[in-house]
């Protein structure tokens, strides 16, 4: 099998998916919808053996599930997944890219636009690597199921929520689920001496806690000694100096077991000893800021509100600390657990709590196959579970498969992933070649 980079029109077909402007809002019934239409008809016209081979099923209007069948009816399907939203490109910032955010311009070796790590490549390698089967008269060994949301960016609650729900009330079960996460990353952890191949088991909870503080309010000249405003700063640096305490949980201790032959001398001494294992590992982890989320609840605080003018005394100051929720906290304790930080100081109110997403197993049969293709596509580099730190749709399909697995295959610098929802996103042309190899191969089975 060739992985040789993929030819221009390939290219081309990628770049044409990013250059539509697929941008999901918050505000539901506020998207703009032309470029989604557009973006399916594109579909269409882009990878027509595909459209003509599978079978395709439109779930609220805009998510896009295809079936192709595979020779054995009684093997549970796999399922590849994606979404085709994307973050929107801040205003101002547009002439800061190399090439334009909506060009999809391939040049000086990378493909450049919104979406091309986050995460159209996903959609248009899947379906690139199924082509090149299907023209070579191939048929899969079991159904391979493909869907794709289009609101991954603002919580996935009408796309993959809907194509999971589907799946549940027709008793699809799939025997493995495959959706974006980590990655083959080159510098994930100091002292490694090789890539590590993250293949996300898990996914932290996510929720927001709203302070309110409440005050007279009243002419700016004959001030209190705090306002509204200040006595909630004293409560924000409490809570950012409160943080929830380190923990070594299950995925995380997975994680370390999985990766101890890449990392040096004392890491590795120190996974492999009990007693050492846990002070060590968690200080070490603590030292950036990617990996000390992995092993804790963290808080952000990311918003705040107080007066609207600058002679008014605030009556209400407010400020939203983000949170995200490691496996063995809730959104119920870190509620009580701030409550209990700000004390009468401050009312706490929960704002779209989603839980710690269940944990798939590091040995099921999925799992180990992707382990061996990441040693076919990405030599030299070593695979591990992981713990995601986002929210991606995949936790939904834990309602139709036990395997649940989030991994993106393509080899990136920390560099390169920073640049997701940020200027310059972009993806190498050598790594598109690899993901339409590794999608390949994950198709061809067994
Ligand atoms: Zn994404």
């Amino acid at each position: 099998m060739s992985d040789k980079n993929p030819s221009p029109e390939a290219l081309a077909r990628f770049g044409g998916a990013i250059a539509l402007p697929t941008v999901s809002n918050v505000d539901y019934a506020k998207t703009d919808f032309a470029p989604f239409d557009a973006f399916k008809a594109y579909l269409k016209g882009a990878f027509p053996l595909f459209h003509k081979r599978t079978e395709l099923t439109v779930v609220n209007n805009y998510a896009l599930v295809y079936r192709w069948k595979g020779r054995d009816a009684g093997a549970l399907p796999l399922l590849l997944c994606a979404h085709y939203d994307v973050v929107p490109v801040e205003a101002g910032t547009e002439t800061a890219w190399t090439h334009p955010p909506f060009s999809g311009a391939a040049a000086e070796g990378r493909v450049w636009g919104r979406g091309a790590l986050d995460v159209k490549c996903q959609i248009t390698a899947q379906m690139e690597a199924a082509e090149g089967l299907m023209a070579a008269g191939f048929i899969p060994p079991r159904d391979i199921y493909f869907a794709y949301g289009h609101d991954e960016e603002v919580g996935g609650a009408e796309g993959a929520q809907k194509i999971a729900e589907r799946f549940a009330a027709q008793g699809l079960r799939f025997e493995g689920v495959l959706d974006e996460g980590g990655s083959v990353i080159t510098d994930a952890i100091k002292g490694a001496r090789c890539p590590l191949a993250l293949i996300g088991i898990a996914e932290k909870g996510h929720a927001s806690y709203l302070l309110t503080v409440t005050d007279k309010g009243g002419h700016s000249s004959t001030p209190p000694a705090h306002s509204a405003l200040g006595r909630l700063a004293r409560l924000i640096v409490r809570v950012e100096g409160h943080p929830l305490p380190r923990r070594l949980t299950p995925a995380l201790r997975a994680m370390l077991v999985g990766i101890k032959d890449a990392l040096g001398g004392g890491f590795r001494l120190a996974v492999g000893a009990p007693g050492l294992f846990k002070p060590v590992i968690l200080k070490a982890l603590a030292k950036t800021p990617a990996t000390n989320a992995l092993t804790r609840t963290t808080f952000a605080l990311t918003m705040a509100k107080a007066s609207d003018a600058p002679n008014v005394l605030p009556q209400q100051a407010q400020a939203l600390v983000n949170v995200r929720l490691l496996h063995g906290d809730s959104s119920e304790s870190v509620r009580r657990y701030i409550e209990k930080l700000v004390g009468r100081e401050a009312t706490v109110q929960v704002i779209l709590p989603h839980e710690p997403s269940k944990v798939s197993p590091a040995d099921s049969g999925v799992f180990i196959k992707l382990k061996a293709l990441v040693s076919e596509v990405f030599p030299g580099a070593i695979a591990a579970p992981y713990l995601v730190t986002g929210g991606t749709d995949a936790r939904k399909y834990y309602a139709v498969s036990d395997n649940v697995y989030r991994f993106t295959p393509a080899q990136l610098s920390t560099q390169e992933v920073q640049t997701m929802h940020n200027t310059n996103e972009s993806l190498s042309i050598e790594n598109y070649g690899k993901m339409i190899l590794f999608y390949r191969r994950f198709v061809e089975g067994e």
